[in-house]
Parts: structure tokens; sequence; C-alpha cells
């Protein structure tokens, strides 16, 4: 049974659309049941109706006709109550309901069981006998195995479907893609696909003009993949049997022009490029040696693959990316780096769309400092919009390609009000983030580029809160030297003197890894990740503090954090190790003075050691972000429990107030540097709190400096007061909405009405 689901699932993952997917589904499982007919009912884009899509046994004429509305029929039963209906007679059922379109009339028993993504019904898959029988149990777990894979690949293929139909209608169909919201903000751009390189199926689709240059390339690539089989097969001649030797040849061959070569270039003829013709070709053949039963023909299936991987190394050896990135850039891909964005000119990057990763994700972080609408943890078919005109609504986290006229219309009038009211909060850029009676909150930034820097000034921001020494670091090809640290951070400080600036020693693992220094770990975040690494790693450690120490000469505006701190003795270890480094600077002659240090609390230990942990150190700085993820234990990064994180749940809530509570016991300041402090319901609370300083993304400073100019902090101590009475972090957030738009602030709205 395994064997054949796995089969039927490589089969409808190899669709290219929603309709062949079902079909191939009706067919294997009708075979692999032996049943009388199988077939599939989808949900309606209306979600009004289930609609009959594909069926075996069943009259091919009323595929499309039958549709049953939600509660209707056995069919509609399955839907609703979303669990499997096994019968042996189902016209005895009550909710039986007859087609006579359908010729069914000579079925007794069904099996229906629904099909199901993310919580939401797709469509049921039913079987059905002329037999009176139970289907046996053995039959209805595969079918509710097999449905539950299927609902993945059923959900991939109506996105593909989708965009195949915007790329045949043109601008006439309007689609959306829905993902999460990574950094606010609308977009209209041309998509720029991003792909790992030496990986065939992460080749996407591109339109060529020039058919000639990409087959002068195709041609290059394969002889010279030509020449290294002849080499090979000439070196190990002497050490080969026959068979072996046979096996260089059959290679040649497969290469020839009449073979796998000839159906390439023939793709290239019809306007795809080298690369995507090379893919379409490999994938193809490659499914159908999957497919065979003979064990050794299945084998041949990785020597198609290999070959294909060496002329695609070739070919993107002589194609190396003279990327030419258009004026409004939108980048799309599985998974996006700073560096992908660093790649893009000055000026051009427009927006972001990312497959993998959710809202708390650092490249989202990233996004929202550098104030780009981003998308993440989307399923869209990638591959085909290369050049497509994109609309990427970062508010809502939807994304629209090739939009209609009427949608641009709308989303322009979007960015017309975004610039209003980024004008009108420009005022405040000098004021202090003062409450109406009088209660004044130090705003720090939270940086890491150094474009960062200018946008913080501009903005009034009040120091920095978080320097994320890490976004350098991703940016060298080695461990930074101790002088070009020293440059880095000496134009932070001097930059932001004579306010304080946070520099957080090295913060990497989990999900932020340095080309140079990879980490391979089953569980990252749970794993060797910050502090940890520097402890283990005094050289780096070191390094990295005497360099900070040394750009603070003459401008004594340091202080250092240390992140993912789990225990005390961390923090005793580190600041030895800083004590060391301050000695040995000052010895060579630099006069600085010993830093302010500080420890972040964004484990649950750090939490409730808080107290023992404020009595070593001089502040304490709370990341909530990773805060968030370890108490909710929601992996920041996943977007299928994305809506499981959410900061303002009422643990998270209690945990950030004992912390201010218990760092205050010792007389000691704390900051807050994760994302709600950014958020300005969430920035209020935590002044509300009592936290002393917020640190945040320069793009949210002018936001929540509003907010607090426009309540009292009586105010936000009663709407804590409420919030902590709250169970729930939706009911929490809906709280908050509510308090916002009663103190007037603005928020931009995108939704089409
Ligand atoms: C945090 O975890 O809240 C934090 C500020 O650090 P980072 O987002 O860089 O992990
Ligand atoms: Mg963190």
């Amino acid at each position: 049974m395994l064997d054949i689901l796995r089969s039927i699932v490589q089969e409808v993952n190899s669709a290219t659309d929603l309709r062949s997917a079902m079909e191939i589904v009706v067919e294997r499982v009708q075979k692999a049941l032996g049943s009388s007919a199988c077939a599939i009912y989808q949900l309606s884009a209306s979600h009004r109706h289930f609609v009959l899509r594909a069926a075996r046994g069943l009259n091919q004429e009323s595929v499309g006709k039958v549709r049953l509305k939600l509660s209707e029929g056995l069919v509609g039963l399955v839907g609703t109550r979303a669990e499997p209906l096994n019968l042996d007679e189902a016209s005895l059922h009550p909710n039986f309901q007859y087609f006579p379109e359908t010729g069914e009339e000579k079925f007794h028993s069904f099996l229906g069981v629904p099909v199901i993504h993310h919580r939401n019904v797709l469509g049921v898959l039913i079987v059905q006998d002329k037999e009176a029988h139970q289907f046996d149990e053995q039959t209805e777990s595969f079918l509710v195995t097999l449905a539950s894979q299927l609902a993945v690949v059923l959900a991939h293929a109506n996105a593909t479907g989708a965009m195949r139909l915007i790329q045949q209608t043109g601008k006439k169909r309007h689609v959306t893609f829905e993902g999460g919201a990574g950094a606010p903000g609308v977009a209209v751009g041309e998509v720029v696909v991003i792909y790992p390189l030496a990986d065939l199926d992460a080749v996407p689709d591109k339109h060529i003009e020039n058919i000639e240059d990409e087959l002068a390339f195709l041609v290059k690539a394969v002889r010279k993949v030509k020449r290294d089989i002849r080499a090979v097969s000439i070196k190990l001649s002497s050490n080969l049997g026959v068979e072996e030797r046979a096996l260089f040849d059959v290679y040649m061959k497969i290469l020839d022009d009449t073979a796998l070569t000839g159906e390439v270039v023939a793709l290239i003829k019809q306007g795809q490029w080298a690369q995507g013709a090379l893919r379409n070709v490999i994938e193809t053949h490659v499914k159908a040696f999957n497919l065979m039963d003979d064990p050794y023909l299945r084998e041949r299936a990785s020597d198609i693959r290999d070959l294909g991987r060496r002329i695609l190394s070739y070919l993107q050896e002589t194609q190396r990316e003279k990327r030419e990135f258009p004026e409004h850039t939108i980048l799309i891909g599985e998974e996006l780096t700073p560096a992908d964005l660093g790649a893009v000119p000055k000026g051009r990057l427009a927006g972001l769309v990312t497959l993998r990763g959710s809202r708390n994700s650092h490249i989202a972080i990233l996004a929202r400092a550098m104030e780009v609408p981003t998308v993440v943890g989307i399923d869209i078919p990638y591959k085909q919009m290369d050049g497509i005109q994109l609309i990427v609504d970062g508010y809502q986290g939807k994304v629209f390609p090739n939009p209609p006229p009427e949608l641009r219309q709308h989303f322009d009038a979007v960015i017309r009000e975004e610039k209003a009211m980024e004008r009108g909060l420009e005022a405040l850029a000098d004021l202090p983030a003062e409450t109406l009676d009088k209660h004044r909150t130090p705003l720090r930034v939270n940086t890491g580029l150094l474009s960062d820097v200018a946008r913080s000034l501009e903005r009034g921001a009040e120091g920095v809160g978080l320097y994320r020494t890490e976004v350098p670091f991703m940016m060298t090809d080695r461990f930074p030297s101790e002088k070009q640290q020293r440059e880095f951070y000496r134009e932070q400080l001097e930059a932001f003197a004579p306010y304080p600036v946070t520099m957080r020693t090295l913060d990497v693992g989990g999900d932020k890894e340095l080309p140079y220094f990879p980490i391979k770990e089953e569980n990252p975040f749970l794993g060797w990740r910050g502090i940890r690494i520097t402890l283990d790693h005094p050289e780096i450690f070191l390094v990295q503090v005497r360099a900070m120490l040394e750009a603070s000469a003459g401008l004594d505006n340091l202080r250092i954090m240390l992140p993912m701190i789990s225990n005390v003795t961390e923090v005793e270890e580190a600041l030895h190790h800083i004590h060391q480094a301050y000695y040995e600077v000052r010895e060579e002659g630099f006069d600085v003075i010993m830093p302010p240090v500080g420890v972040m609390v964004e484990v649950p230990a750090a939490v409730y050691q808080a107290r023992e942990l404020a009595q070593r150190v001089d502040f304490l700085s709370v990341g909530s972000n990773d805060l968030t993820q370890y108490l909710l234990a929601v992996d920041r990064n996943n977007s299928n429990v994305a809506d499981l994180y959410h900061a303002f749940h009422p643990a998270v809530l209690k945990a950030l107030r004992s912390v201010v509570n218990h760092a205050h016991l010792e007389n000691k300041t704390v900051s807050i540097c994760g994302e709600l402090a950014g958020d300005p319901a969430g920035a209020i609370l935590l002044m509300a709190m009592g936290y002393d300083e917020l640190s945040m993304s320069a793009s949210n400073i002018l936001r929540v400096k509003a907010a607090i100019r426009s309540i009292t902090m009586k105010r936000a101590k009663e709407l804590l007061e409420e919030v902590l009475q709250i169970d729930s972090a939706d009911v929490i957030q809906t709280c908050l909405n509510q308090a916002l738009a009663e103190i007037g602030l603005e928020t931009i709205d995108t939704r089409i009405h």
C-alpha cells in the first residue's frame, strides 16, 4: 500500500494543473482499490457547492455538471462533518441524494473522505462499489492517508493552475495568492526569481527573445559534458568491465542531438531559456523512469538527473547571472538571504516574497527595517513568475500577479495614502515620545545595516537599543578582522554619540547562518546559538569585544549586550571575558571606560531568573521575538504555525511584566528590543508595564511616537489592567485595536470593497 501511495503522490506531484492532478487520482485509486467507481468533488471558489471534477466509473458527461450544496447528499455530509463515511448501502442513508446523470444507481457501497488543507475542506474523495459491503479498514485508512497527502498537492496544483490561467488570459483575470504579512507597505513591480544554483528543481521558467544565444549556450554546455565523460571513461577504462564501459556509451547517446539534447533544443525554439528547457526535459524523463516497475530501469532516473545537473552547471557558468534588476524589483524565492537583498542595486528593491518563513523570521525583520513591503510563507508557483508584474500587499500578506487596471488603481491610491500619512508623521521627528500627562520614554532603534543609521537619525532616534552585529558578519566571506570590526562599530558609535549604542555580541545559529561558519543541526532554535557559540569560541568573542571597546575610545557611549542567556554561569563567563578584553585594550593604550553590560531575556529560564541576572549586570533587555517563540513553543520561522505565534498571548504579557518588576527590584533599567516594541499597541502596553526604554526598527519610530503622544499614562495603565484580565490573544488584539481607534491613530486599510 505504501508503495502505491507513494507512486500516486509522485504522479500527482508531476501534474501541471489541478485538473490533470485530479484525473490521475481517480484513475490510479480506482485501479489500486479495484473499486467500481472513484470520484473527486471539489469545493467551488464561492465555497457554496461541491462540484464533481473527476470520475472513473461514472458517466463522464456528469463531470463539471453535478453540483451539491454544502450540506447536500453524502458528499456534503463528509465535507461538513470533516470525517470519513463508510456505508454498505448508500441509498438507505437519510442524506442520500441521487443524481441520474452520473449513472450511480448501480452502486451500493460508498466510502467518502474529506480532503483538508490547513483546516479548510478542499473537496471530497469517494469510492463506490456495485456490491453492498462496507469497505474494509485498510481501504479506509488508505484513502484517508492519500487524501491528507493530496491536500497539499491539490492546494499547490490549484495555485499553479491559477497562475497558468493568468498567463493565458493576460490581465483580464484577477487572482490573489495569500500568505503572511511580513513587512507593511504596498509595492508594484516586476518579479525577479531567486533560486539556488546547481539545483535543477529550482530553475525557474523564463521567456526569451534571443533563441540563437540560448541554443549556443546549450551546445557549448553539452560539448563540455561530453568531453568530461570521455575523459573519465578513458581514465577508468583499464579498471572497468565491458558492462560499465557500455554505460558511458549510453550517456554519450543520451546527449546526442536526436535524444535529450534535441528535446531541449525544441523547447528553446518555443521561447524557453536553456536552463528552463533542460529542467523540463529532465523532469519528464525522470518521472517516466520513476514510474517504471523494473528496479533497474527506475535506477536510470538518477543517471538522467546526473547528466542534467552536469549540463546545468556549465550553463550556469556561462550564463552566470549578468542579472538585470528592473527599476521596481520584486524578489521572489523559496528563502531569501540578506546577501540576495544586497545584490539589488540601491533604490531598485520594491518588494519581497518568500515561500518559507513567517513574520518573525529575520528576513522579515530586515525587510521591515529597510521598509520593503514583504509577504512571507506563501504557496505560490514562483518558477512561472519571472518577469511578470506583481502587486505585493505587505499589510494583508497578499500578492496579485499581472494585476488588471482596476486593481492597479486601487493600490496606487493606497500608495498615495501611505505617502500622505508618512508626511504627517514626519512632523513628529524632533518631538519627544511623551504621553499627554508628560511621561517620557526614550525610543531607540534596532540597527544592523549601515542604511539604518541615516533613517534612524532622521526620525529622531535616541540611540541604539540593539545593534545586530551578525548582520555585518553576514556580508563578509570570513570572520571580519578586529580592525574591520572596529571600523563597523566606530561608525555606529559616532553616528549616535552622545546617545548610547547597545551592541549585541554575535548572535548566530537558529535561522541566522554565516556562509563561512555553517551549523547543521536537527533543532537549530534549541541548539548552538548566540552566547553558546561565542563562549565555546572565546577567540571570536574576545576579538569582537576588543573591537567594540577600541571603537568606543573617546566616545564612551558603548553598551554591550549578551544574547540567548539561559543561566547565570554564562553571564559570569562572558563578564570574565569582557573584563579580560577591557584590561588588555587599556594596557595597549586605548583610553576606554568599562561599558555597561546587559543580558537579553529571550528564553523562559531568564524570565524566572530575571532578578538573579539583574544582580550581575547593569541592565536587562527583553528579546520578545525569541521569548514568544520559546514560551509558546512556536518556531518563529515556520509558516505552518505562524497563526499560533502571538506576542499578545496572555502568557507572554505576564512574562514581560514579571521581567520589569524583577529588574526594578534590583534598581536596574530594563528595555525591550523585540518587534513588539515597534507595534503602537505593544509600545503602549510596555510603557505602562514600566519598561524604561523601547527599541525598534527605524520604520516604526514615528508611528510609536504618535501613539505615545496620543494617550495618557493613566489610560495606558488602565488598558494594561484590562488586557491582563483577558485570557485570549485574539480578544486582546481586538481590544487594543479598539483602543487605538479611540485615540485616533490612523491605519492603512488595503482591502478591496
Ligand atoms: C529578539 O529575539 O527579540 C531579538 C531582538 O533578537 P533577534 O530578533 O535578532 O533574535
Ligand atoms: Mg533573539
